[in-house]
């Protein structure tokens, strides 16, 4: 199994340190080229609009979208959550999104980079309690058919599996527990 983790700006290496564990091969993505031959593809948090400007220079709009259409499964964690929504409710101009998955996010949904916090997530099908990291989080407001919510917290939904998006708003390759990593390789990319 090939895993890439898009290393334009953001919490990329974390992901990497997480995934080389866990999975066979894992590329750190920084030109539309590598994407092929991928199986999945995480996009990191970090800043959504940096991230964004990055992918357009580059041409990875296009080339994400072709890869997702051959079958590359995508794990969006917080600003790749954002990025990889159907539509950003508070997008800026230069925000477009991928379109990839049927969710509607909410940016900075929590206030400032103060209101910051980490809160114990019933996360479906993994067990325990999760650590749930929030970084400035965008909370997901609606999912469309077919896509399953995975955590809520406060009532509102933090994670959503539909075929193959994984979409989590906050940072699970922050807290040395693989799980969610696992899932995405297990249950996203695996059970195509
Ligand atoms: N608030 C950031 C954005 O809108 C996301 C923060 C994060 O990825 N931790 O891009």
């Amino acid at each position: 199994m090939r895993v890439g983790v898009l290393a334009l700006q953001g919490a990329f290496r974390e992901h990497i340190l997480v995934l080389e564990a866990l999975a066979s091969s894992t590329v750190a993505v920084r030109l539309p080229v590598q994407l092929e031959g991928l199986d999945g593809l995480v996009i990191p948090g970090g800043e959504s609009t940096a991230i964004a400007k990055l992918m357009r220079t580059y041409g990875f709009y296009e080339a994400i979208r072709d890869a997702c259409a051959q079958g590359m499964a995508v794990w969006g964690t917080c600003a790749g959550a954002i990025l990889m929504a159907r539509e950003i409710g508070d997008a800026r101009p230069d925000q477009e999104p991928l379109g990839l998955m049927d969710i509607v996010v909410q940016r900075n949904a929590y206030g400032r980079q103060v209101d910051s916090f980490e809160a114990p997530l019933h996360f479906a099908h993994i067990g325990e309690p999760f650590p749930g990291v929030f970084i400035r989080a965008p909370y997901i407001e609606r999912v469309g058919e077919g896509v399953e919510i995975l955590a809520r917290h406060d009532g509102r939904i933090v994670a959503a599996h539909g075929g193959r998006m994984l979409a989590t708003t906050f940072h699970p390759e922050l807290t040395g527990d693989p799980r969610v990593h696992r899932y995405f390789i297990e249950r996203v990319i695996a059970a195509q």
